[in-house]
């Protein structure tokens, strides 16, 4: 049977809305009660929207394939996946079977939650877990399709996820998958892991690198690449997130010619590719036709403007007129917010946050990662010396819930000593990655307390200034929120220049997460707590 080329153009502008509908005609399994257009505002129309947003980086590395996409729901689970049809029945019936493994194993991390204690509903979308999958698809040489299924998992509070791919190569000619031994030969891993070394090793990345885990990552070693497409020009490898580069890297690729791997590949690399042409459809999804109305404003602020109040401009203030940060004074009458970032420190948008910090006298809290710290010191002693305060979010990243108490002890207190020789002091604040938190994490915080968050800008995803913005204002009163946005990105960073002079202007104090909980909640923090959503409420 031929595969199915992809050239979708707009015909596939709301093939998920399209699938949507379709699907709650005929009563689809486990799907949700008929809706012919969910409002944006029902968790459904939130979920679709995000879903969106989630599928439209990945359109233009589909090469084969009809998309299939579904939205689906099942209890306090909501699912949108898509997957390519090939024409290939044999393919076809494979990559069904993958996508069910994939969701199988995503009902069991959150049945794993449940089983904590440790679920709660996502105020994004009213979910408790959401799980999107997407594709990539590639013609490679010697008649080979390579399907890379992206995964990204939202677990509580719709904090950032767990993402992650799961590569299958198949041969055109009989449909089969191809395992290790039909692609490589013996001892491949040694030919890419030198090739790796010297990829990651030039001056791009060097600065970047996480040590040691980047050298476990790239070794020669039984569990490493595993993960691989073969595409028209080579094979291109996946590492994990935070595995070898800060978490602003994503899912890292690495793109070796066929070339260069000729003596380690058992396919026929002289068997070229013959690739169509890129589709060029995008997805979109009906557009939100409200705007949320704002919901009570602050009490001792300006009445909440409407949703298109024209924004300040990022230089209206000048930097004079503003007293600096340590001559704040801070009254637990007024109403207040906390504005904090995750894995960081980063030298270049981590610096530019300060600066606009700074400039309006301001602070906000960091959450940072050991082992990002270590390299990069001085912007943390920077933020400390604003009257910032500095977190720990951990060593180096990982789902503390996977992990054995050791492991999470281990995970804290090496945060610790980079603290105690960047700052002078160990942290007493600590965001656990992905926000999770079950109780043998929780019984390991030892001199320290848990914090996350109440309001998600979800700027990892958007990568949008608008929308980062957009988000913040359609929460409506903020006073004694604590808001979560990323160290790490341009448009964070840029979005950070606008909402701090919003927030001033509605009549906002700015303070850390310490001088939240003690001014609005007037307590001391407590080790050994963990400080999460409903707190910030
Ligand atoms: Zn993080």
């Amino acid at each position: 049977m031929p595969l199915h080329f992809q050239r979708r153009m707009k015909r596939a502008a709301s093939i998920l809305a399209g699938l949507l509908l379709a699907c709650a005609a005929v009563g689809c399994q486990g799907a949700a009660p008929a809706q012919s257009s969910p409002a944006p505002t029902s968790p459904q129309g939130q979920f679709a929207e995000l879903a969106n947003l989630y599928f439209m980086g990945l359109e233009d590395k589909q090469q084969v394939g009809v998309t299939q996409a579904y939205i689906d729901y099942k209890g306090a689970c909501a699912y949108a996946i898509e997957y390519p049809a090939t024409g290939n029945e044999m393919i076809d019936a494979r990559i069904k079977e993958i996508v069910a493994q994939i969701r199988a194993d995503f009902d069991q991390t959150y049945a794993a939650f449940v089983a904590d204690g440790d679920a709660s509903v996502s105020y994004q979308t009213g979910f408790e877990a959401e799980l999107y999958v997407g594709y990539q698809t590639y013609l490679g040489v010697d008649k080979t399709l390579s399907v890379v299924f992206e995964e990204s998992q939202t677990v509580r509070n719709g904090n950032s996820p767990y993402e992650g791919v799961h590569t299958h190569v198949f041969d055109l000619s009989s449909g089969k998958e191809l395992n290790e031994s039909d692609v490589w030969k013996e001892g491949y891993r040694a030919a890419v892991s030198a090739y790796a070394a010297k990829h990651f090793g030039n001056a791009t990345f060097a600065e970047d690198l996480i040590e040691p885990s980047y050298r476990e990552h790239i070794a020669d070693a039984p569990q490493n690449f595993t993960q691989y497409a073969l595409t028209n020009d080579g094979v291109r490898f996946y590492f994990d997130k935070y595995s070898i580069l800060p978490g602003s890297y994503g899912i890292v690729q690495m793109d070796v010619p066929y070339a260069a791997l000729a003596d380690v590949l058992n396919v026929d690399i002289t068997q070229s590719a013959v690739v169509p042409e890129p589709n060029t459809g995008m997805h979109a999804l009906p557009a939100a036709t409200e705007t949320a109305a704002p919901t009570v404003a602050p009490t001792a602020a300006p009445s909440a403007k409407p949703a298109s109040t024209p924004k300040p401009a990022a230089t209206a203030t000048p930097a004079a007129t503003n007293p600096p940060a340590s001559a704040r004074k801070i009254d637990p009458n007024k109403p207040m917010v906390a504005l904090t970032f995750d894995d960081g420190p980063s030298v270049k948008y981590g610096n530019q946050i300060l600066d606009t910090l700074e400039k309006h006298g301001q602070v906000a809290t960091f959450f940072e990662l050991g082992n990002l710290m270590a390299a990069h010191p001085q912007v943390d002693q920077r933020a400390a010396g604003l009257g910032c305060e500095i977190g720990s979010h951990t060593y180096s990243h990982k789902n503390l819930n996977k992990l054995t108490a050791e492991q999470v002890k281990e995970e804290i207190a090496k945060t610790d000593e980079v603290f105690k020789r960047v700052l002078g002091h160990p942290s007493v604040l600590i965001r656990p990655p992905y926000g999770n938190i079950n109780k043998t994490v929780q019984a390991c915080l030892g001199e320290h307390a848990a914090v996350n968050w109440s309001v998600d800008t979800l700027d990892w995803k958007s990568k949008n200034v608008e929308q980062i913005i957009e988000t913040v204002k359609k929460e409506g009163n903020l006073d004694g929120k604590v808001i979560l946005m990323h160290s790490i990105y341009a448009s964070s960073a840029q979005a950070v220049e606008e909402l701090v002079p919003y927030l001033l202007e509605q009549g906002y104090q700015l303070v850390t997460v310490s001088e939240l909980i003690t001014y609005k909640h007037h307590e001391s923090i407590q080790m050994g707590k963990v400080y999460g959503y409903r707190y910030f409420r």
